[in-house]
């Protein structure tokens, strides 16, 4: 039996109740629309989007095919990073007018990663009422289904695209105990993932969300000491959007490692390795043999 056999759920009373619902006038909606698949979207979302004066968007194309899928048009206006100030200057004077104005992304939370904070920052600053319309994140897609145990997740967002200032933000990062989240663009993911296991070393465990919710979802775990072979067992994990998850720091001695490794990590950018690792001893108390060995795994000479 396909799920399309399925008799659809009763949805009539409980759209009749949402559209029912209080969607104040001179407010700015921050909507949430899906990551992937079109049915992501929440019902109160749906209304917003149908009852908004306009809707305010990174792209006008993907949100004018996306508003068509559900049936809708409205007006739309361009707000992407280059525009927000501008752009929330002239909203402001249409919520001011009475107006309700959707704000959406290309795809998940605005503002998360993605346009929208300056605008909403501009609103609020003019005092007009903002409200969430909760739904898809990538992030928060990927942690609920990495089985990583941990209360506690670090959002780091997208790794600067150089080298270099990449290892450092990665070795900022080393010590942090709470799950730490990447997104990452398909072409760097090469990159990024040598990066994640040369910082973090070869045991944490790493998954990969890539393509959420889309036909070729993938959610693969292991140690980063296999990643980059799992990116390179198949063509395809160049490309499409992904998620990376990395295991905190563990706690008591592993967290002196990671205090070590950070230190170690500060000096090397200034230092040559032998000097960098012998003050690293110096200041952690830790042997001069073993540093200076992380030190050239560090700088890939190992
Ligand atoms: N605002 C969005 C959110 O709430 O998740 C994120 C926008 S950010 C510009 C786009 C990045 O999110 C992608 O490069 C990728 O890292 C991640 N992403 C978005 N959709 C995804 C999906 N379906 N699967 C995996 N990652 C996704």
């Amino acid at each position: 039996m396909t799920s399309s056999a399925f008799d659809l759920p009763p949805l009539s009373p409980v759209l009749q109740e949402v559209a029912q619902q209080a969607y104040p006038l001179s407010t700015l909606y921050v909507v949430a629309t899906p990551i992937g698949n079109v049915g992501d979207i929440t019902l109160r979302a749906v209304n917003v989007l149908a009852m908004a004066d306009a809707v305010a968007c990174e792209d006008t194309r993907n949100t004018a095919h996306l508003l068509t899928r559900y049936g809708l048009s409205k007006e739309l206006i361009a707000a992407h990073e280059h525009n927000e100030r501008e752009v929330a200057d002239k909203l402001i004077t249409r919520l001011r007018a009475g107006q309700r104005i959707a704000l959406v992304s290309d795809a998940g939370t605005p503002a998360v990663s993605d346009p929208g904070a300056r605008i909403v920052d501009a609103v609020r600053a003019a005092g007009l009422r903002v409200m969430p319309l909760p739904g898809a994140s990538a992030a928060v897609s990927a942690l609920s289904a990495s089985g990583l145990v941990n209360d506690r997740f670090y959002f780091a967002g997208f790794l600067p695209t150089k080298g270099k200032q990449r290892e450092a933000v990665l070795q900022d990062l080393l010590a942090v105990r709470a799950t730490l989240v990447f997104y990452e663009a398909p072409h760097r993911i090469v990159d990024a993932v040598a990066a994640l296991a040369t910082v973090f070393g070869p045991t944490r465990q790493i998954v990969f969300a890539r393509e959420l919710t889309k036909l070729f979802e993938e959610l693969h775990r292991c140690s980063l000491s296999e990643a980059s072979a799992w990116v390179a067992a198949d063509a395809n994990r160049e490309k499409g959007e992904y998620v990376i998850l990395v295991e905190g720091a563990a706690a008591d001695a592993d967290h002196d490692d990671a205090d070590a490794e950070r230190i170690l990590g500060i000096l090397l950018a200034e230092l040559p390795l032998k000097q960098a690792a012998a003050l690293a001893a110096q200041i952690t108390g830790r042997k001069k043999n073993a540093l200076y060995e992380r030190a050239l795994q560090l700088k890939g000479e190992a």
